[in-house]
């Protein structure tokens, strides 16, 4: 062997090292792919997931919410179906409709005179653990404002001749007039040792007036409503309130408590309303919090947050083709509205299908608390009770955003790493860049651009994706012009022919032709559904 052969074999060598390398190196890549797969995955099966970037973890969770904490008391008083006989079919104005409760279809159980009266709390105090152990409902004190003192206040006030109120009957439990209280609902689906009381917070202003509910994390992992829930409770004055405020900051304790979306089984409570007494662990929970809470609402307002790491601007979904819904959605000042009737089963659904006019309040993403989300939150929820007659506040909103009456999620085609190059609330030409997906491996990039003019109204958040994954929400604006073919007649509203109403018609009339024009975007994306 010459020195020539030796050189080639040493080559020869080294040529195999190097595909050995490469073997090495290309093993790797696959592993590397493998994980992002296994991330992706791990991100549609909620159930097996565990967060870190969690804000609020187990450890941290205040006693009140551990559902220990709670002033309760329960009797079954409650009927078994809320009434669907209209008691506000059709009316628009929320001020001076809801105003009087014996309207209400709940009514007869709120004159039962035979339930333990409500502590009266002031919420915005901290508590300690031995003081929230639930009570007997023989332990509960007498509520401080008595019918007399209530009267007395009045006549320092404006409203001198307006008779006392009736107590709110809620829960197995009397609430005063004037006074604020935590009471617990318990939805019967556990063994005793382990059932969790969920916390319900109760501020019932002196004079009378429509109960807003507000509900929060129906989804476990939807945080940013939590908080929303907290601020607007515990700032609300009983003693300055008309009507009544009723807020379930954390409706699936159990999801809330694993950090999950989900319920322990694995159903999503919000496709389950208003749910059956007979039916699923999942329909009888709905069916219990539908008929114990939100039959006492005269509106509701429904807290999410985007799901499985997509963001969502703060928003106000809304069936803009119900009168009574649009009143209510047009109350949020400077917050885009998008229409969408909302999926079967969802708790918005469900109550507007009761005839308590309903909406949904998305803002930011899930897993988080976002300060401008909850801000945005709380003041859109403090215009909504200026406009309802129930809260004076200095400042609030002026006139609402303009509507976007339909939506529609822009897929990506491509699998790889999403970067967005738009921001929420941005409004978009057709064409526009959205954002880049890149294979990390054969460094293929694909670029998503928008295929309509509109405004960016949710995004995903920049992750690996799959090809068909739902990155950008576009809210579309239809105009006049687009309209004016086969459009059905919004006569309900025009009665009154003032200016408002006119614009509501103008609303539902769109709502509706958007509805005839484009499928129900949630029958393609049901899992980004609220
Ligand atoms: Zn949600």
């Amino acid at each position: 062997m010459g020195f020539e052969a030796v050189i080639i074999k040493q080559i020869n060598i080294e040529h195999n090292l190097a595909q050995k390398w490469q073997f090495v190196l290309l093993a790797g890549l696959v592993n590397v792919v493998a994980c992002f797969s296994l991330a992706v995955f791990a991100e549609v099966q909620p159930a097996t997931r565990e967060h870190e970037e969690i804000s609020v973890t187990n450890s941290q969770t205040s006693p009140a919410l551990t559902g220990s904490a709670t002033a309760a008391v329960r009797k079954g008083t409650s009927p078994d179906n809320v009434p669907d006989d209209g008691h506000i079919a059709n009316e628009t104005n929320l001020e001076s409709e809801y105003i009087n409760s014996d309207q209400n279809p709940l009514s007869a159980i709120k004159s039962s005179n035979t339930v333990p009266r409500a502590e009266s709390v002031d919420l915005s105090e901290p508590i300690s653990v031995p003081e929230a152990s639930a009570p007997d409902a023989t332990d509960i004190s007498p509520a401080p404002t008595s019918p007399a003192e209530i009267e007395i206040v009045e006549a320092k006030g404006q409203v001198a001749h307006e008779p006392p109120r009736s107590p709110l009957i809620i829960l197995g439990a009397e609430v005063s007039p004037g006074t604020s209280t935590r009471l617990s609902w318990k939805p019967d689906q556990s063994f005793e040792g382990i059932a969790a009381p969920t916390p319900v917070l109760v501020v019932n202003g002196l004079r009378a007036g429509p109960t807003l509910c507000l509900t929060a994390a129906i989804h476990g992992d939807e945080l940013n409503g939590i908080e929303i829930v907290r601020r607007v409770l515990y700032e609300a004055d009983p003693k300055k309130l008309t009507g009544t405020l009723i807020g379930v900051p954390i409706v699936n304790l159990h999801g809330f408590h694993r950090t999950s979306r989900y319920l322990p089984d694995r159903r999503d409570l919000n496709r389950f309303f208003p749910g059956n007494a007979t039916g699923s662990s999942a329909s009888r929970i709905a069916h219990s919090f539908f008929n114990e809470v939100i039959g006492h609402c005269d509106a509701l307002v429904d807290l999410h947050t985007g799901s499985f790491r997509r963001t969502n601007l703060p928003q106000v979904r809304a069936d803009l083709t119900d009168a009574a819904i649009v009143e209510l959605s047009q109350s949020f000042g400077a917050t885009v509205v998008l229409h969408n009737a909302g999926m079967e089963g969802t708790l918005r659904r469900a109550a507007a299908d009761a005839r308590i006019p309903a909406i949904t309040l998305e803002a930011g993403e899930p897993m988080r608390l976002q300060q401008t989300a909850v801000n945005h939150g709380v003041k859109g929820i403090e215009t909504l009770l200026n406009k309802m007659g129930m809260y004076k506040r200095v400042s609030f909103w002026g006139d609402p955003e303009p509507v976007f009456y339909r939506s529609e999620w822009i897929r990506s085609d491509q699998g790889g790493i999403l970067f967005s190059e738009v921001n929420l609330g941005e409004r978009v030409r057709e064409g526009e860049l959205l954002g880049t997906v890149t294979d990390p491996i054969t460094n293929v990039r694909a670029e998503i651009h928008s295929p309509f003019k509109g405004r960016i109204l949710g995004r995903a958040l920049d992750q690996v994706v799959m090809p068909g994954f739902a990155a950008f929400r576009i809210g579309i604006e239809t105009s006049e012009e687009d309209m004016q073919e086969q459009m059905p007649e919004a006569t309900d509203i025009l009665e009154g022919e003032d200016a408002r109403n006119i614009e509501a018609a103008k609303i539902i009339r769109n709502a509706r032709s958007a509805d005839a024009l484009a499928k129900e975007e949630q029958i393609a994306t049901p899992e980004l559904s609220e």
